[in-house]
């Protein structure tokens, strides 16, 4: 999928490498395998705790530690207190069951006590790598009064690698929800003096829906109204206090994980999955908005059609394959004209549109030149070939091209032909009467 539409700007780059340390080597093998093929992190291996401290030394950006218990040269604590001592975030991917064992591991501060030989190990390891790389985007806000029970649940959560935020009681929590776009996940006690949790994820609703923004309730109260309360005001899941640390870490994945789902799907329903951008349905619903929104008379509106110049040509003299890679080098200069109040999408085949907002006459040509020639510079690189293209763009304003979004398309494709009859490579504008 394009990288481009969702990007979450990080200021510096995330760790990324992962150490695995283990002496079985055909578990090590597969589970490397998968996590460089279906994740694209890289993975580095150690057998011995000395060769993981050369690896750890040597290199920096390290992410996460999954090891074995019993190696050549350390067994069980001294192997997790190793890696957690380092301040390195540490699975232990264990070949033994052991209650005993996995309590005593669970109490210092690992991740996950995972046992490697069952069905679904790997498979369950891969989602959960996965899960603690996407949990660094996310910030997740603890509401409770208690501040040893919010102390500890942001504690889990900072383990899991969200961004824990706390807030002591409602009030603040909305104030936080409000400045904060990144929460993506709000754990809400019921019992607070002033406003409640119900209350408060009655109000929290009002701001972010729940497509956007899961909320957990928690409660020690064992008052069987409580859960239904929370679920019918907005939650989207529920929590008995006490909760052991794995139970905690599953419903939260649970909702992040179908959070992220119900955006995939939304994504698939909307964007263009070559380029990333829009599609066009998701074009004509959002500029049939923007026009009924906008005041009549006032021309700083325009709608522009765009389309590469022979195309074909590109396909059947470098193959379909190129062709894809041109439509996206062109779709990501189009991504990057584009301003906040705007709206690309690729149209469909070779063809895209733009609606531009606020630009008069004089400015919506400057803009659309600039477009022109940007891609005009382009250069896609395939293999030994450097392809190179032009477009030709038509556009029209408000009421030079009628007032309807049907109207204005038409007049803009209008204007197109024009600047494709005029020898292509050119941005053809009707003029205002
Ligand atoms: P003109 O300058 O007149 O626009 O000529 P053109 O060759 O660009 O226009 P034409 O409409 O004849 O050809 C468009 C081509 O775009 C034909 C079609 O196979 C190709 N095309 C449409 N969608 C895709 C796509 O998703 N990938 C690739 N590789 N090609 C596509
Ligand atoms: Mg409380
Ligand atoms: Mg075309
Ligand atoms: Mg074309």
């Amino acid at each position: 999928m394009s990288p481009y539409p969702h990007a979450t700007p990080t200021l510096t780059p995330l760790p990324q490498r992962i150490l695995l340390v283990e002496n079985s080597r055909t578990f090590t093998t597969m589970l490397r395998e998968a996590i460089e093929q279906r994740l694209e992190l890289p993975v580095s291996v150690a057998t011995t705790l000395a060769e993981a401290g050369e690896l750890l030394d040597r290199e920096d950006g390290w992410f996460l530690v999954l090891t074995g218990l019993v190696l050549a040269d350390g067994d069980r604590d001294q192997v997790v207190e190793y890696f957690v001592g380092r301040g390195l975030s540490t699975i232990v991917v264990s070949g033994v069951y052991d209650e005993d064992l996995r309590k005593r591991v669970l109490q210092q501060d690992i991740i996950d006590y995972v046992l490697k030989n069952t069905p679904g190990s790997l498979d369950y390891l891969v989602w959960l790598v996965q899960r603690l790389e996407r949990n660094r985007r996310i910030a997740a806000l603890v509401v409770d009064d208690s501040p040893s029970a919010r102390g500890y649940a942001a504690s889990l959560l900072g383990l899991y690698g969200y961004q824990a935020i706390q807030a002591g009681d409602g009030p603040s929590a909305l104030q936080a929800l409000e400045a904060n776009p990144a929460i993506r996940l709000v754990v809400v006690d019921q019992e607070m003096p002033g406003m409640d949790g119900v209350e408060l994820t009655r109000r929290l609703r009002t701001l972010r829906a729940r497509d956007k923004v899961a909320v957990i309730g928690i409660s020690g109260n064992s008052d069987p109204s409580l859960i239904p309360r929370f679920l019918k005001n907005g939650a989207n899941d529920f929590l008995r206090k006490p909760f052991s640390r794995e139970e905690f870490f599953c419903r939260i994945s649970q909702n992040v994980d179908q959070l992220e789902l119900i955006g995939t799907l939304q994504d698939l329903a909307t964007r263009d999955f070559l380029t990333g951008l829009p599609n066009r349905r998701n074009f004509l619903e959002q500029a049939t908005h923007r026009l009924e929104g906008h005041a009549p008379g006032d021309g700083r509106l325009a709608v522009a059609m765009l389309d590469i110049d022979h195309f074909k040509h590109i396909n059947d003299s470098h193959g379909h394959e190129a062709g894809d890679q041109a439509l996206r080098a062109v779709a990501a200069v189009l991504h990057a004209h584009t301003r906040p109040r705007d709206i690309s999408a690729r149209f469909g085949g070779e063809e895209f549109c733009l609606l531009l907002n606020g630009l008069d006459e004089d400015a919506c040509a400057a803009h659309l030149e600039q477009l022109r020639a940007a891609i005009a510079a382009l250069e896609v690189v395939l293999g030994e070939h450097t392809l190179r293209m032009t477009v030709s763009i038509g556009a029209c304003h408000l009421q030079a091209g009628g007032n309807t979004l049907h109207e204005l398309l038409g007049e803009a494709d209008r204007q197109l032909y024009l600047a494709k009859a005029g020898g292509r490579n050119r941005v053809h504008i009707a003029a205002t009467p």
